[in-house]
């Protein structure tokens, strides 16, 4: 492919691509907020469910025990805590 990185960014953002998508430090930025999404997203099912949970348990029924990937996605969500202070290094 030919160097584009001066061609206008694919994301439509109207910047050059080295200058978008195409800097390191855009691309740390954007991995970033996708973890945290992703990390925000597991962690409301989490609560979801342990509620859900909860009140299965008052109810008297049992409960279904945590499934391996969503037990691997809370353990990245504590090993990789919000921090919301933009944090990049
Ligand atoms: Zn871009």
């Amino acid at each position: 492919m030919a160097n584009n990185r001066n061609a206008p960014c694919s994301c439509g953002s109207k910047q050059k691509f080295k200058k978008c998508c195409g800097n390191p430090a855009t691309l740390a930025v954007k991995r970033r907020e996708d973890n945290e999404k992703f990390i925000a997203q597991v962690q409301a099912k989490a609560a979801e469910r342990e509620k859900a949970d909860a009140e299965a348990k008052k109810a008297g029924k049992n409960t279904r025990p945590l499934s391996p990937l969503m037990a691997a996605a809370m353990m990245a969500a504590v090993l990789y805590p919000l921090d919301g202070g933009g944090r990049l290094r």
